[in-house]
């Protein structure tokens, strides 16, 4: 017979904690309904519960990231078996990449959320959390590294975004796919993960930007990164990973301050690559001292850099960093 799990649940607000009032209005609750739920998996399960946050997820940042990390590493401390956390989606996918890149990949952690509040017709909220319980405590879903569970799909932190703003199968995975499903009464993984290297990290710096690439776009928005502060800035390139010419001299100007800057792609498939030698191309970006980060969308990039900073990363140890999102 197997064991009864011990799971913790870090709720931390977001839809799957609100409700709708009688305007029509998706309002936080001062109680998550979620978080009473005390018998789902009964007899498999040994559910605990930290109300960590009640936010709505606009409103986390890397500081609130940590914390959840830190009350993660305590919980494997004590023997919990797996961690769930309910967070709402808006964000949801740089948090759960947060606590991929920061913890050790040995207990599971399940990221899940809902698109419609608890008391909405076709509420996703309590399904979902169902589903992540089981994830998480499913022995298959050890060393996976953080991933994320909505919808009965199993999709890793790293590749994992939101594509809708309110259908129920907002969160694919492009180029990859997910990972798994959530079967009947265990979570069914048909893709190996290759795991990258994690950073333990105890604090966060600050100031570490995205810029999104446009047709015509000059150095404009670039010239006000240039300042002492700026700590790093990743730039969502055109098509496989090319910039207008008109934008160069003001991204010299950041390199030239040392400032550490990443390339991605602002198509929604493929990865950044080096392709293209022409004035702003993916070529000359990477001579100019661009790194190039393959398969991470502009805000997973930004997580990773920052989380890399925080580290105390710098140069060629930054770049290798950045540069093996795809092994
Ligand atoms: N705007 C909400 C939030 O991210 C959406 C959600 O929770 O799903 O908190």
């Amino acid at each position: 017979m197997t064991r009864v799990k011990k799971i913790l649940a870090i709720h931390t607000g977001g839809t799957i904690s609100m409700s709708q009032n009688d305007k029509g209005e998706v309002v936080p609750n001062a109680q998550n309904p979620i978080a009473q739920q005390e018998t789902i998996l009964a007899g498999r399960v040994e559910l605990f519960t930290d109300e960590m946050f009640n936010l709505p997820s606009p409103h986390m940042t890397p500081v609130q990231m940590l914390q959840i990390k830190q009350r993660i590493d305590q919980a494997e401390r004590d023997g919990i078996d797996g961690v769930v956390i309910t967070h709402g989606t808006d964000t949801l996918e740089e948090t759960a990449y947060f606590l991929d890149l920061t913890l050790p990949s040995t207990i599971p952690v399940v990221v899940t959320g809902a698109m419609r509040s608890s008391n909405e017709v076709g509420s996703d909220g309590l399904y979902n959390f169902q589903s992540a319980i089981e994830v998480a405590a499913d022995d298959a879903s050890r060393g996976n590294g953080a991933m994320v569970v909505m919808n009965d799909e199993i999709h890793t932190a790293r590749y994992v975004t939101k594509t809708h703003t309110t259908n129920v199968a907002t969160f694919r995975t492009p180029t990859f796919g997910p990972i798994g499903i959530v079967a009947k009464d265990h979570a069914a993984y048909f893709q190996k993960l290759i795991r990258q290297d994690t950073c333990d990290i105890d604090h966060v710096v600050d100031h570490v930007y995205l810029i999104k690439a446009y047709a015509g776009m000059d150095g404009s928005l670039f010239g006000f990164l240039d300042n002492d502060e700026t700590a790093g800035l990743v730039i969502e390139g055109l098509g496989a990973g090319n910039l207008p010419p008109q934008t160069l001299p003001a991204i010299q100007r950041l390199l030239d301050r040392k400032i550490p800057i990443v390339l991605v792609s602002r198509c929604y498939n493929g990865v950044a690559e080096d392709i293209y030698d022409y004035q702003g191309g993916g070529i000359e970006l990477r001579k100019m001292g661009l790194t190039l980060c393959q398969g991470l969308n502009g805000q997973k990039a930004r997580i990773k850099l920052l989380v890399g900073l925080s580290a105390g990363l710098q140069g060629d140890a930054l770049c290798q960093f950045l540069s093996t999102a795809v092994s």
